[in-house]
């Protein structure tokens, strides 16, 4: 009896624990980073006309931010770039992860040998399923090549080699849901309000959506390569236009989320997990970490690169994904192997003590 009182005592602790937690921080869309590609001594695509990349998508992002700051001024704006200076893809991200953004959304703008190829399109990390994805991948991931020490910083990553895009797209996918819905808001009536063909939602292995750690996209604006294209992105009219449409993209995402945040569902699906009510049994207990997430991603084997029996938990702002569950270290380090294996190379054992994580050091 006294066992189960203490174990109400703990639920209750534990929701309202959440209460505040979810009332200081919510757990909507509060920080987004703009990151225009390229800069400084890499132009990006250069059309035959010598219109650069990087002045395009700096352009559109400015506006993109100040718009986004007009309309939700509650908002944080962070671009990782506001003039024209170049930077790192890792720094990029490395921003974006280092402030806990909810959202990372890179611009860019194409460009290939033929000149009829045009229109719009919006990236997520993944595997190219054409030899003209990977193209164009290989392409803004080239910009590595132009930072210093480039061999240290992406030891594990040779951008000219093929095999090396099928094992970015092995990451973690626990951003992969929320970045396709993202992309897909972006994308959704491209043809309709900017006048540009619709290439659609596509994936890739780009190294800078690969290093952020939250939902995050990467917009190709059109082909400076096409005169068509060029003509609009070029021109101030076509910038607004499509700085407004990267917005309506923003907000249809940030509405959707913020309406779901605003009830208490979540927290109820968590109550109504055994296996997670199961933290709050008294003993020590080990788990694996796998990822983390801004929202709730379902913990299905094919969001998790099929590991079954994922588990989630709150933690502050942010949703964590374990796997495996054991008192005992040996057992949960082989669970650990296993989630490596399947791609989750960056997890690691937690603890719980009577349903409370213990602090690294204390483990
Ligand atoms: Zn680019």
């Amino acid at each position: 009896m006294v066992l189960i009182l203490r174990n109400i005592f703990l639920l209750f602790l534990f929701f309202i624990c959440f209460k505040i937690g979810y009332s200081q921080t919510g757990l909507g869309i509060n920080t987004v980073v703009i990151d225009p590609g390229h800069g400084g001594k890499d132009p990006g695509a250069v059309s035959p006309n010598n219109n650069y990349e990087k002045t395009v998508v700096l352009k559109v992002s400015l506006l993109l931010g100040e718009m986004i700051q007009k309309k939700f001024p509650e908002v944080k704006v962070i671009y990782t770039r506001n003039d024209d200076r170049f930077i790192g893809l890792a720094k990029r991200a490395k921003i974006a992860n280092e402030i806990g953004a909810d959202l990372f959304i890179s611009i860019h703008a194409n460009a290939i040998e033929i000149p009829s190829a045009n229109g719009f399109e919006t990236w997520v990390l993944g595997l190219h399923k054409s030899q003209a994805a990977l193209e164009v991948a290989k392409f803004e991931n080239s910009a590595i090549l132009m930072e210093e020490n480039n061999e240290q910083t992406y030891s594990e990553f040779d951008p000219n080699d093929p095999d090396a895009y099928i094992a970015l797209s092995m990451r973690q996918n626990a951003f992969l849901d929320q970045s396709l819905i993202l992309a897909n808001a972006i994308q959704k009536d491209s043809k309709l309000k900017l006048g540009l063909r619709d290439r659609g939602v596509k994936q890739a292995g780009f190294m800078v959506l690969y290093r952020a750690t939250m939902p995050a996209v990467l917009v190709e604006l059109g082909f400076l390569s096409n005169p068509r294209d060029e003509k609009f992105l070029i021109s101030k009219s076509g910038q607004i236009k499509l700085a407004n449409h990267l917005f309506e993209g923003f907000k249809n995402y940030k509405n959707k989320y913020d309406n779901v945040d605003q009830s208490l569902t979540k927290f109820t699906e968590i109550i109504n997990n055994n296996q997670s009510i199961s933290l709050l049994d008294t003993g020590k207990i080990y788990k694996v970490q796998l990822a983390t997430s801004s929202y709730k991603i379902p913990t299905l084997p094919e969001n998790f690169n099929g590991l079954k029996d994922v588990e989630v938990y709150i933690s502050g702002k942010f949703y964590k994904y374990t796997y495996g569950l054991s008192p005992n270290m040996s057992t949960i380090n082989e669970k650990l192997a296993m989630a490596k294996k399947a791609g989750y190379e960056s997890s690691f054992v937690i603890s719980f003590q009577d349903g409370k994580r213990l602090d690294w050091l204390k483990q």
